[in-house]
């Protein structure tokens, strides 16, 4: 199929589609496309977009099923930029991913940029002769993920964050982590480390003004970031679900604040939320503390079970929303017609890297077991 790169604003002729129409005509390019595409949808994306992925999941899960599909030339990924990045560094060469709406970002990988990690790893190597392990979350752009495989660190995912931080401190005295502060410090505790144990570095702030007698003696040095989406559930919405519904039992990620990962009954990723969910016993009650779209879908997929979300003013993931029918219309159309419109590309040096920390992860997490 011959390919012209063109990254444009929404036509106007989309702009002006109905849910109708863009449903006809996404299922309509879909149906030309063929095994050329592979569409990937993230857990928090809207039903109106999950409908028409071939694979559901997290953005790691989600990485994984594009380079299992090495047929398909174009992987359209319906999550945001970080994710779409990640597609293209674990894909094959060949294949191409487009983020149907280039401006759905994640505030919280925009909080750790490559020369803000630089200032600290310059800080910390000029405060102690330590060797120091770089790790970063999944949710981190390229160029972070690239920094961590240049230094010898890994990246991990919610679900496999302990068993990395195990392998680095095998590996070195001192973890750096970005950029989700509380996924660092919730899984530190629960790996059995104190508060003093960590530091807070906040990239905002004149580096003379972090603490740099915590930062040279802390295991785990944690970075002032969060996810916007997670920071908002609080220990009043607990107990109040508590109050309300009785035996009901409280799940949360990892990403919420530390007091209210104490406060519930169990943590994990969200495929360990919707695990857990899906094998409880009918006729239970689940307070979770998660993105809103994978809550009700799976209130939905489980009527016999009360499900809700812990925060009663509705939270969906502002970014991952901009992901619309009528973007994903814009895409696949175009696609069909054998134009590339909004694709991601990462620069070859961040892709090798960035490769190097993925690959590591996942020979931890297969030697783990996780
Ligand atoms: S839910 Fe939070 S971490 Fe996930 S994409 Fe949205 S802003 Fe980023």
């Amino acid at each position: 199929m011959a390919t012209a790169l063109i990254q444009q604003i929404l036509p106007e002729e989309y702009g002006a589609l109905t849910p109708e129409e863009a449903d006809r005509r996404i299922a309509s390019a879909r149906e030309r496309l063929g095994d050329c595409v592979v569409i990937l949808g993230h857990h928090y994306q809207r039903d109106e977009i999950i409908k028409f992925a071939d694979y559901t999941g997290d953005s790691y899960k989600l990485c994984l099923h594009a380079a299992s599909h090495p047929e398909a030339d174009f992987i359209v990924f319906c999550g945001v930029h970080f994710m779409a990045e990640s597609a293209v560094i674990l894909g094959a060469a060949h294949q191409r991913v487009i983020l149907p709406n280039l401006s759905a970002g994640c505030s919280m990988a925009d909080m750790a940029t490559r020369t803000q990690v630089e200032d600290l790893w310059e800080e910390l190597s000029a405060l102690t002769d330590e060797r120091i392990i770089p790790v970063t979350y999944m949710n981190s752009s390229a160029a972070i993920k690239s920094f961590c495989g240049e230094h010898g660190g890994a990246v991990c995912t919610s679900s496999n964050c302990e068993a990395i931080f195990r392998w680095a401190l095998e590996e070195g005295d001192k973890i750096a982590f970005f950029p989700d502060e509380h996924l660092g410090r919730n899984t530190a505790l629960h790996m059995g480390f104190r508060d003093e144990d960590m530091a807070l570095w906040d990239p905002t702030i004149p580096p003379e003004m972090n603490d740099r007698e915590g930062l040279r003696r802390a295991k785990i040095v944690l970075w002032k970031g969060f996810c916007s989406v997670h920071a908002r559930f609080s220990v009043e919405q607990i107990q109040r679900a508590r109050r309300d519904f009785p035996g009901i039992r409280v799940i949360v990620h990892p990403e919420c604040r530390r007091e209210v990962v104490e406060a519930a009954d169990g943590f994990g990723s969200t495929e360990y939320i919707s695990r857990v969910i899906r094998e409880s016993e009918p006729g239970s009650q689940w307070a979770v503390g998660t993105e809103i779209n994978l809550v009700s879908r799976l209130a939905k997929e489980l009527p016999d079970r009360l499900i809700f979300c812990l925060d009663p003013i509705v939270c969906p993931c502002s970014t991952m929303y901009r992901i619309e029918p009528r973007y994903l219309c814009w895409a696949l159309e175009n696609l069909a017609e054998g134009r590339v419109v909004n694709e991601i590309t990462v620069p070859e040096r961040d892709v090798r890297y960035a490769k190097a920390a993925l690959d590591r992860m996942m020979e931890i997490t297969a030697a783990a077991r996780v």
